[in-house]
């Protein structure tokens, strides 16, 4: 796969702006403080823009990598070739369901701390388990995040992921946009740490759950 990184930023600059960086190193991104540079790095901050790059990587040929937090992953020291963009569009909305549950519709950029802060704010609780697990929610269903004998299988209704699995398709490599699907949690394969995405690759960027 080829990667003409000039080409890249003068596609991408005027839509990112400063958020486009050139050579970013990887070590301030990462909770392991590890990493070379990334050849380009962008941080996303609504839904369309992730759509929107998807799609542009996949009709480009341009590698790209998403990260949420950085409390996960380790970068090699020879940094990473190609795009590294971080999700982060953390919007929620809450719907009662009933006197007393609500469904919680969180975007995938969203942490444990500020949905606690603003969900118990708001007199409902049912998220606790969760204060300690670092990084982003949407990047805790891949791996079915949890703690105290609780994780996100228990309260999760479904979810919404961008799947660009059908974007090129050999041989002729025909453009395709990435599609919106939507899984609810049985259809997601959850247990201990896991979730089908641990073997199919997709952006998760949506999640409703109810508490
Ligand atoms: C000190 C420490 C304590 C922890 N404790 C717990 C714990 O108690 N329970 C627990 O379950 N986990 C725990 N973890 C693991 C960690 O919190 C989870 O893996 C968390 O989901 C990482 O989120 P992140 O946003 O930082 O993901 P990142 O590190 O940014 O990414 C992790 C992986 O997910 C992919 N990814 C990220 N976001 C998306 C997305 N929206 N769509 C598709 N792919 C995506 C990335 O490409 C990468 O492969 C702990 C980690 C640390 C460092």
């Amino acid at each position: 796969m080829s990667f003409d990184l000039q080409q890249a930023y003068a596609i991408l600059r005027p839509h990112f702006q400063e958020r486009l960086r050139l050579n970013e190193p990887l070590t301030a991104h990462c909770a392991f403080g590890v990493g070379g540079p990334a050849d380009m790095w962008v941080t996303l901050e609504r839904q369309r823009e992730l759509i929107d790059l998807v799609n542009l990587c996949a009709q480009h040929h341009w590698p790209l990598l998403l990260v949420g937090g950085g409390r996960n992953v380790l970068f090699a020291d020879a940094g990473v070739r190609g795009i590294v963009a971080r999700i982060d569009f953390h919007s929620y909305q809450i719907d009662r369901q009933t006197p007393t549950t609500a469904l919680f519709t969180v975007e995938a950029g969203a942490r444990w701390p500020q949905l606690l802060d603003e969900s118990l704010a708001q007199g409902w609780s049912g998220l606790e388990f969760g204060i300690g697990i670092p990084g982003t929610l949407g990047a805790g269903i891949i791996s079915n995040a949890g703690a105290h004998n609780q994780s996100l299988s228990q309260i999760l209704e479904w979810i919404e992921v961008l799947d660009a699995r059908g974007c090129n398709i050999e041989p002729e490599e025909q453009f395709a946009p990435a599609i919106k699907r939507r899984y609810s949690r049985d259809e997601l394969d959850l247990s201990y740490r896991h979730s089908r995405f641990r073997v199919e690759r997709s952006a998760c960027i949506d999640h409703g759950g109810t508490w």
